[in-house]
């Protein structure tokens, strides 16, 4: 009897007709996917993305060299020698991130008690070798440098919520 049945519907085209139903039905309704690069789907403001070590407004770095980040990290992707400056004060002379060991867990950045290491908007970073991958300071300061407006921004509208 179920064999009849069987028999019956597929005379009826029904799962071809059940099948054309889905796709007209979709045809015409909203369109998830997005034509990357061009377009691209909201970000949140926590988005953890390429690193970046930021300064104070007046241009003096952030990071004292306290190397929490360093102990916190998961991955041991972070690299810090530090040093004495004439005036006493304590900074890196090396900060280096490993971005082949890192896993974007943004640890580094809940640990850090200046705000000096954070985790930017951007995802489209990319390295055609291992070599390209490894973050010395100058590069973290330099992402800091172009990305401080979003980050800032970006912290602001953190602070709301915590
Ligand atoms: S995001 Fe996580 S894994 Fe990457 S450097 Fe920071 S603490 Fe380490
Ligand atoms: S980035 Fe922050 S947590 Fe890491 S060494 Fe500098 S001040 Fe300390």
């Amino acid at each position: 009897m179920g064999s009849m049945k069987e028999i019956f519907n597929s005379l009826l085209l029904k799962e071809l007709l059940k099948g054309l139903s889905v796709t007209g039905r979709l045809a015409f309704a909203r369109k998830t996917t997005v034509f990357y690069p061009e377009e691209k789907t909201p970000q949140s403001f926590r988005f953890r993305g390429l690193h970046a070590l930021r300064r104070h407004p007046g241009g003096e770095e952030r990071c004292i060299a306290c190397k929490l980040c360093e102990a916190v990290c998961p991955a041991m992707a972070i690299s810090i020698e530090s040093g004495e400056r004439e005036d006493g004060s304590r900074r890196t002379v090396r900060y280096d991130i490993d971005m082949n060991k890192c896993i974007f867990c943004g640890f580094c950045e809940e640990a850090c008690p200046v705000e000096a290491i954070v985790l930017t908007r951007v995802f489209e970073s990319h390295g055609e070798s291992q070599s390209d991958l490894y973050y010395t300071k100058p590069m973290l300061l330099a992402n800091g440098d172009r990305y401080e407006a979003q980050i800032a921004a970006d912290r602001e509208l953190d602070s709301k919520y915590r």
